[in-house]
């Protein structure tokens, strides 16, 4: 492919957090991107709703933006793991990792509103092209090219570009395509996600902005947001799918939690399965996978967009290196080894060490346990280093040290 020609360019395939991030990263380096989005629009789904501190510090890098995200967002500098009988347990101070990073706190933001903001300024950049309404369902490279074949509004369309980037979540079809192994589990129940303007603080006044309700019959997690608390419950493994979502099972939930004399408003509910998988490799030739695409977690923690819209920055910054010849192509076969190592070592075994914390039955295992977290809180260097880690600091630092 002659260099500056037409077809000189990034393909990413898909407009979520994870393809706008790494979008806007290229172009802002004079990289050209091309990305394709199944939906006529940017989704609005209610998913994840956190950003951790690192993450931040990283948006800090597109002007603006982090700006914007705080206007429409909430500033949790303390967070909370409470027992649902007995109240609170701990409540995290983030104050404590004021060394280690410009955002020492979580900021409680959906994700559509970083995918709007950059969107925004994709639109101002002339080497950034987003074509909505095409779904990529194949790829195919040589040596110095990559085809992405997108169903598009006119037809099927074959489109050419020198790299290619997979980030349409995890039903990745450039994943499939590539032959790429999704692996792990999937857990038996469906997990609930249930949005209310009810105000639990009426009730609960020492509930923090994000709260790991543990509970040996039914955990549950309280997060707010702007204009509503959002509610996650797991499902009974056995509970009939389509009933757990009816009006009557959720306020009987709902009331389960704290009991009101009129019903909950319910603004929107959702359930979902939940994995645990990660892409055997996040590279193929000249096709590289970033975020759901590559790897999939259970929520609790808040870390699967933080997870991709990270790796982006480490993919966009490497892949930068490379387009101006600056580096190796092999510096892409560090991404993958950096990345997956945080989505194996990290995030995977974070993200099932909490849901085993948050729904531990054995009432002499929940009390240790219990009983451990109030002693890391006790000690100032000890909550830190927990903090650290459940901010996703530890693990992004340990991450970028593998070579
Ligand atoms: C209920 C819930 C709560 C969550 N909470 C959190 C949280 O608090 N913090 C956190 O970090 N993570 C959280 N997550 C996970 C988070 O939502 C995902 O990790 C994140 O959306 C991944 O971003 P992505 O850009 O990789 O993929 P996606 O957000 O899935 O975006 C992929 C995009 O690609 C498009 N697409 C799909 N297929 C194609 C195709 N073939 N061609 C072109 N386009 C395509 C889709 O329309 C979509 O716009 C949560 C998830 C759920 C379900």
């Amino acid at each position: 492919m002659a260099a500056g020609s037409k077809e000189d360019r990034v393909l990413i395939a898909g407009a979520g957090p994870v393809g706008m991030v790494a979008a806007l990263y290229l172009a802002l380096h004079d990289v050209p991107v091309v990305v394709f989005e199944a939906g006529e629009d940017l989704a609005v789904d209610l998913r994840a709703s956190t950003f951790h501190p690192p993450t931040l510090d990283m948006l800090d890098f597109f002007d603006g933006v982090n700006d914007e995200l705080h206007e429409q967002g909430l500033v949790a500098d303390t967070w909370q793991f409470r027992d649902r009988k007995t109240g609170p347990v701990v409540t995290w101070d983030m104050s404590l990792l004021a060394g280690d990073t410009n955002h020492p706190y979580r900021l409680q933001a959906e994700q559509w509103k970083l995918t709007r903001a950059l969107l925004k300024r994709l639109d101002q950049m002339p080497n950034a092209e987003i074509r909505f309404g095409h779904r990529v369902t194949d790829v195919s490279q040589t040596g110095d090219a990559v085809t992405f074949t997108a169903e598009a509004p006119g037809g099927t369309e074959h489109v050419t570009g020198r790299w290619g980037i997979g980030a349409e979540g995890a039903n990745s079809a450039v994943r499939r395509a590539l032959g790429i192994a999704y692996e792990g589990l999937t857990f038996p129940e469906l997990f609930l996600t249930i949005s209310t303007t009810f105000e639990f603080r009426d009730h609960w006044p020492d509930l923090t902005l994000v709260n790991y309700v543990t509970d040996p019959d039914e955990w549950l997690v309280l997060l707010r947001v702007v204009d509503a608390w959002r509610v996650l419950f797991p499902t009974k493994a056995d509970e009939d799918k389509e009933e757990a979502l009816s009006d009557e099972r959720i306020q009987a939930r709902l009331q389960s939690v704290v009991p009101s004399d009129t019903p909950y408003e319910v603004v929107h509910k959702t359930h979902y399965h939940v994995h645990q998988r990660v892409a055997e490799k996040y590279r193929s030739g000249r096709v590289l996978l970033a975020g759901d695409s590559a790897h999939i977690n259970n929520p609790l923690g808040g870390m699967g967009m933080n997870g991709g819209i990270q790796d982006a920055f480490s993919l966009a910054e490497k892949l930068v290196g490379v387009w101006r010849g600056e580096a190796d192509d092999a510096i892409l076969d560090k991404y993958e080894r950096q990345r997956r190592a945080m989505a194996l070592d990290f995030v995977q075994q974070s993200t099932i060490r909490n849901r085993e914390l948050i729904w531990e039955k054995d009432p002499a295992m929940r009390a240790k346990r219990h009983e451990e977290l109030r002693r890391i809180a006790d000690d100032r260097e000890k909550a830190r280093a927990f903090l650290l880690r459940s901010s996703m600091i530890s693990g992004l630092r340990e991450s970028e040290a593998i070579d």
